[in-house]
């Protein structure tokens, strides 16, 4: 431990989480602070005993600390060296590293690899960072070289998009730029399909990677149905249907979303006519889909992103999915989403399930998705499983 190190004391009892390796003190778990952490600050945590117990980044607010290490090492260069390596390894293990058919995928998922605060994608050499913490922030430059070093020539490109994701109340104003080399929009492959990555423009950081294997499952139920997908924004279950679905309609609220889905229809498919896409508000859509579709995809942004608002998001889900459930084809068949993380999957279930009885139709659970694994769920942190999903059979 360095010399004029933050130390931060727990309240008697408070220190059971993190000898469970959970990686988040709530500011309500600690007794005493010595010293004035600013923001991002690396402070180290003892129990009320004087005993060692994690150290991390410092952030004012609900979550006091996140947690890089439960040893009382130094969190120098070749730490986050050996984290973004051991990332990267994890990648090639799971086969995504070098994969002719695949050059899209998630190379750091925060809590999930170890590294809380830090989101980086891959996109054919081009990686798009966001950093979720003033203290992986602060080290932008270093992470942005290491990710290149240790990707060993697979990294042209490294830009980071931290400008909306850096938390509000710091006052450190993100940036959105390229900290190592430069590119235009790149395009990628995913099993094989064609898709335009526009980082600058985009959502997140400029595609849901996070749905590449549920993608994959529709691709085996789209023959011969005609197919709406809902909130479709780049188009990607689309692009998956248009393999020989008869029909497939793209709908989004945003006209640049849109323009992109049919942008990657194009790139695949050509100027294919059973591809429209829609720029309408979803509920407005849904009000009237009445027996034009056998496959609805449901895929809405975060309905809660707080607690608070738990049970206004559960009655959006259930709305939502009534809308569908209600107007599908007999024999249809619905991939249903959420992907905000206080919804457990015990109540998105409930939510679908509550949709369900209120149309009295009968309805099977064909799937249970989640996300795929290089969105990987730390163990010690459920909350980092925030993808869930359901296949119904809507007889
Ligand atoms: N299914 C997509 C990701 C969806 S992200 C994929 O696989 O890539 C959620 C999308 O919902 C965004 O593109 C957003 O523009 C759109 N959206 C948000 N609110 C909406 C609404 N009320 N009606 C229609 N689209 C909406």
């Amino acid at each position: 431990m360095p010399l004029n190190k933050i130390k931060i004391v727990l309240k008697s009892g408070k220190d059971q989480s993190v000898r469970r390796y959970h990686p988040w003190i709530f500011s309500g778990a600690i007794k005493k602070i010595y010293g004035e952490p600013a923001e991002g600050d690396i402070v180290y945590v003892y129990d009320n005993k004087d005993e060692f117990l994690a150290l991390g980044h410092y952030q004012p607010g609900s979550i006091a600390v996140r947690i890089l290490s439960f040893e009382d090492i130094i969190p120098d260069k070749e730490f986050f060296r050996e984290r973004i390596k051991s990332a990267m390894e994890y990648r090639k293990t799971i086969g995504l590293l070098d994969n002719d058919s695949i050059n899209v995928f998630r190379l750091v998922h925060a809590e999930g690899d170890n590294l809380p605060g830090l989101i980086a994608d891959y996109y054919n050499g081009i990686v798009v960072i966001q950093m979720h913490s003033v203290g992986m922030y602060r080290i932008r430059n270093e992470i942005a070289s290491l990710i290149a070093e240790v990707m060993d020539g697979r990294v042209k490109a490294v830009y980071d998009k931290s400008e909306s994701t850096i938390p509000f109340k710091s006052g450190v104003g993100g940036l959105n730029e390229f900290l190592y080399g430069k590119s235009d929009p790149v395009i990628v492959k995913e099993n094989g399909f064609s898709f335009k990555i526009d980082w600058t423009t985009g959502q997140k950081t400029g595609f849901f990677i996070d749905q590449r294997e549920n993608r994959m499952l529709l691709g085996e139920y789209t023959n011969g149905r005609s197919v709406l997908n809902m909130f479709g924004y780049t188009g990607g279950f689309s692009v998956y249907a248009m393999k020989d679905a008869v029909l497939v309609h793209s709908v989004d609220s945003s006209a640049s979303a849109t323009a992109l889905a049919n942008e990657n229809v194009r790139l695949n498919f050509g100027d294919d006519k059973r591809h429209t896409g829609f720029q309408v508000d979803a509920f407005e859509f849904l009000d009237d889909i009445k027996d034009k579709y056998d496959l609805i995809i449901l895929d809405p942004p975060a309905f809660a992103k707080h607690n608070n608002v738990l049970s206004n998001a559960l009655q959006g889900y259930k709305r939502l999915n009534m809308k569908a459930i209600e107007q599908i084809r007999p024999g249809g068949i619905i991939f249903t989403f959420s992907c905000s993380q206080v919804v457990s999957r015990e109540n998105f279930r409930k939510s679908v399930f509550a949709a369900a009885a209120n149309t009295g139709r009968n309805v099977r659970i064909l799937h249970q998705m989640s996300q795929p694994p290089d969105h990987p769920v730390n163990i010690y942190h459920p909350e980092s499983e925030y993808l869930k999903g359901l296949v119904l059979y809507v007889e």
